[in-house]
């Protein structure tokens, strides 16, 4: 059983279902993201854990102890929100210690604990202001120190720095990373941020209309996703339809037009209908030769995209657009130049295993 195990857990309004039967175990120390679009639960299933709402099935626990019937202030649970609401009258340091002084901790043991708080948050300079003379991150620091201060079993984070202009956004990501890693803080953060759930987690949960539709690390759901649904919600992914075939060695997948793209995927079946995909840096353009690879996808380059780093092909397959990240060592193509793609895609195990 993990820090947190959350059993069979369903919630609904009326005959509007949110969660559906989630099983969940987060383990000790884990840093563990819920990603997902707007509406799919992901909210919900934070409030469920931290006991601000109630399930109306199935079970929550806490390192072994059963929660679910425990209100919020029983359970040993920091949390922030997207609106963290800071009290505006009360100084940083009283808004840090409220939580301690609510739980009568004696003045020096406070006054240590804020402290020691303040100071992992960069913050001890800062303690006499108000929130409103600090900056959007200065106050974010501020509800990150005001949940760790009562010293929680686990953290719960809700869109905390959603708030947050892109520069202040990945500083604060790196902050909290390394403060939920000293801490050893058992850490469950809501983002709708693919980026943000991939860079920060040792694991991810994809969430689709109140089910879990993957939970797997940062690189198993980039790079092997169990279905459209998340290769789409996760990076940006180019899909391709036909009938895989068996090549020798290889695997292909036959498509519309008498071309054929190489596919890897393990246990798919030959002369099943299936669904590939690539990412945008997976694939290499090259300059068609007159006898060679005549199966391999045909497109042509509708432009070059430079984003300073780094530049994007649009090209045009068929009537579909993809992107194509360019290689700096590979030949520079022009908008109307003929090109074919070279690059294995992967078949998707849900769609190919249909029949
Ligand atoms: P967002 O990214 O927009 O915050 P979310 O994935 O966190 O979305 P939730 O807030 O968990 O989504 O909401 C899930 C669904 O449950 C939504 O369709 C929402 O409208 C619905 N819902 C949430 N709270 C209530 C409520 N108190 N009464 C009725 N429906 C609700």
């Amino acid at each position: 059983m993990g820090q947190i195990s959350v059993n069979r857990v369903s919630k609904s309004w009326g005959s509007f279902v949110a969660l559906d039967s989630i099983d969940l175990d987060v383990r000790e120390g884990e840093f563990l993201s819920v990603l997902g679009p707007s509406g799919c639960g992901k909210s919900t299933l934070l409030r469920i854990i931290a006991g601000l709402e109630a399930p109306s099935g199935g079970e929550i626990h806490l390192a072994g102890r059963n929660v679910t019937r425990d209100p919020v202030w029983k359970r040993r649970i920091g949390f922030v929100f997207q609106n963290f609401a800071l009290w505006p009258h009360l100084s940083v340091f009283r808004n840090v210690s409220m939580g301690l002084e609510l739980r009568r901790t004696p003045a020096a043991e406070l006054r240590k604990r804020v402290n020691d708080a303040l100071a992992m948050v960069q913050l001890e300079a800062l303690a006499d202001r108000l929130p409103s003379q600090l900056s959007g991150g200065q106050q974010q620091r501020v509800a990150l120190a005001r949940a760790i201060v009562l010293k929680p079993e686990v953290l719960l984070l809700d869109e905390p720095l959603s708030a947050l202009d892109k520069n202040l956004r990945q500083d604060m990501q790196v902050e909290l990373k390394t403060l939920q890693q000293t801490l050893g803080l058992t850490t469950v953060f809501v983002t709708h941020d693919q980026e943000e759930a991939l860079s920060l987690s040792d694991r991810v949960v994809v969430m689709n209309k109140g089910v879990i539709e993957q939970l797997d690390t940062p690189d198993a759901i980039y790079n092997r996703p169990v279905s459209e649904y998340v290769a789409r919600f996760v990076g940006e992914a180019f899909f391709f339809r036909g009938r895989v075939e068996e090549r020798g060695a290889t695997q292909g997948m036959r498509l519309a037009e008498d071309m054929v793209i190489p596919v890897e995927g393990a246990g798919q079946r030959a002369g099943r209908d299936g669904v590939a995909f690539v990412r945008p840096e997976w694939v290499t353009l090259d300059t068609p030769q007159p006898h060679g690879d005549v199966e391999l996808p045909r497109g042509v380059v509708d432009r070059l995209m430079f984003f300073g780093q780094s530049s994007d092909y649009l090209v045009t397959l068929g009537n579909r657009q993809m992107r194509v990240k360019r290689r700096p060592d590979a030949p520079k193509f022009r908008a109307g130049d003929t090109v074919i793609l070279r690059c294995q895609a992967r078949l998707l195990p849900n769609a190919a295993s249909a029949p």
